[in-house]
């Protein structure tokens, strides 16, 4: 699998192509519940990020952004030395589903050479994202086909599964 970066713009346009048979893997799937889909899935997303940087895209930091929890707060508000409101005050907002979300894209942590500046503090969701390395992968298979808008290592992930024999 050789994985190119794409701008979330073309990864729209492309998901959009080919949503007809990515819908028709997906009913297959949903239906099946294979018992191997973890170890395929698995096993692409490893073979991805082995020949993918994420720092050569940043597609998620710049334009999703996590949802947060009061732990993923305590510790971004450790890590920057400032109280919890103080920090809440400048980077946290409430989003329309009522939870806690960074008040900016791009990702305010996000540094213009695509690292970031909290790493080893950073949200829970952001280490689990694009959650292609997760158990019973069945169950975020429309999630994950949302993903394909944002992460082009997902994207790829669907094509590949579409030549396997479920
Ligand atoms: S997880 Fe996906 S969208 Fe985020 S930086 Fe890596 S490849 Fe890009
Ligand atoms: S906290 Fe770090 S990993 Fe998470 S969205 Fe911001 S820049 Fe990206």
């Amino acid at each position: 699998m050789n994985i190119n970066y794409k701008t979330p713009e073309e990864l729209k346009l492309l998901t959009d192509k080919s949503r007809p048979e990515t819908n028709a893997l997906l009913k297959k799937l949903k239906k099946k519940k294979p018992r191997r889909l973890d170890d395929v899935v698995h096993a692409l997303h490893y073979e991805a990020f082995d020949n993918f940087d994420c720092l050569d895209c940043a597609n998620c930091c710049k334009t999703i952004g996590p949802r947060l929890i009061d732990k993923d707060i305590e510790r971004l508000a450790k890590h920057l030395k400032m109280k919890v409101p103080d920090f809440m005050g400048q980077y946290i907002k409430t989003d329309e589903d009522g939870d806690f979300v960074f008040n900016e894209h791009p990702c305010p942590f996000l540094m213009p050479d695509n690292y970031c500046m909290v790493y080893e503090s950073r949200p829970k969701a952001c280490r689990e994202y694009p959650h292609t390395d997760r158990k019973r992968f069945y169950q975020i298979l429309d999630l994950s086909h949302k993903n394909c808008e944002t992460c082009p290592v997902v994207l790829d992930v669907f094509e590949e599964l579409k030549k396997e024999n479920f």
